[in-house]
């Protein structure tokens, strides 16, 4: 990683964070703007944006989009998140004169690359992050390098499927992790359960549902034993498909760890093989929000 400050921009579909990132990934100043739909005017208003640093020397700009992103073409191929299709991104930064060169990723890669260095120091050689918040995120960093695939579309362990014909999913399918562990899911599944126990519990929030949990609320509890397992078992198949040295956890959902970890843990070491079952570390983030615009900061390499 040169030494130096590069532009992360982390691009999401409400706002979207500039910072100024060095080569460990601290962020020396940062902005947020409010997203606008239309890319050549959110690029517009990104570059205005930038002025006040337009004195310094950086060494590239890195972009992590909500979407599906062809990293080689620089081009986003789909955001539901932006209303997006096949938008020729990296060009309009070219033509708005960012600094070059414009390196540009799904935002969830970004983020698994910002945690390795940030949170880890860039120390593991293979890691997998899960990013809990609404839905489920996923980033693959392997011997040191973020994992990619063959289209950029590696790393969907919110899709991993664990039920088979199980929960309908955001994505289309059945059964993925996303559908148990993901925040919306976990309140979807509980405003049932409490409907068919003709319990009125309004309004109900992941904030709310966690805070029940806590109390030993019994739909809330269920809800999080679902997802215990669920995560407990695509932590099996990871663990003996990849064999990492560290599982990172960030997002909002993983600061309520303890009501589905120790749970899912257990089941991992009762499933998975024993060496690697044991060797693995497993890290929940000490909280940074900014995991995702350092990340994208560092694509910079
Ligand atoms: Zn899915």
């Amino acid at each position: 990683m040169r030494k130096g400050l590069r532009l992360g921009v982390d691009l999401g579909g409400t706002s979207v964070k500039l910072a100024l990132v060095d080569e460990r990934g601290r962020l020396h100043d940062k902005i947020a703007v409010d997203t606008v739909k239309q890319p050549r005017a959110l690029v517009k208003r990104l570059s205005e944006a930038l002025r006040p640093w337009s004195n310094r020397s950086l060494l590239g700009t890195g972009v992590g989009v909500a979407g599906d992103v062809d990293t080689r073409k620089g081009v986003v191929r789909f955001s539901a998140n932006l209303g997006w299709r096949r938008v020729a991104l990296a060009g309009l930064f070219r033509k708005f004169k960012f600094p070059s060169p414009i390196v540009l990723d799904n935002d969830a890669n970004a983020a698994a690359w910002g945690g390795y260095h940030l949170e880890l120091g860039a120390r593991p050689k293979s890691l997998i992050t899960l990013t809990l918040g609404t839905g489920v995120g996923g980033g693959l960093v392997l011997d040191g390098e973020l994992y990619r695939g063959v289209t950029g579309s590696a790393g969907e362990i919110g899709h991993l499927v664990v039920q088979d014909g199980g929960d309908p999913c955001a994505c289309g399918n059945r059964g993925c992790l996303e559908s148990y562990l993901g925040a919306s899911a976990m309140v979807r599944w509980a405003r049932a359960a409490y409907a068919k126990k003709k319990q009125v519990v309004e309004p109900l929030d992941p904030k709310i549902l966690e805070q029940r949990a806590l109390r030993r609320d019994p739909v809330a509890q269920e809800a999080y034993a679902r997802a215990a397992q669920a995560l407990g078992t695509a932590l099996t198949s990871l663990v003996n498909l990849l064999n990492p040295d560290t599982i990172l956890f960030t997002g909002g959902v993983a600061r309520g760890a303890t009501l589905f970890l120790p749970q899912a843990l257990k089941i991992l070491k009762s499933g998975a093989f024993k060496t690697p079952a044991t060797a693995v570390r497993i890290v929940v983030a000490r909280g940074k929000t900014d995991l995702g615009v350092a990340g994208a900061g560092l694509l910079v390499t």
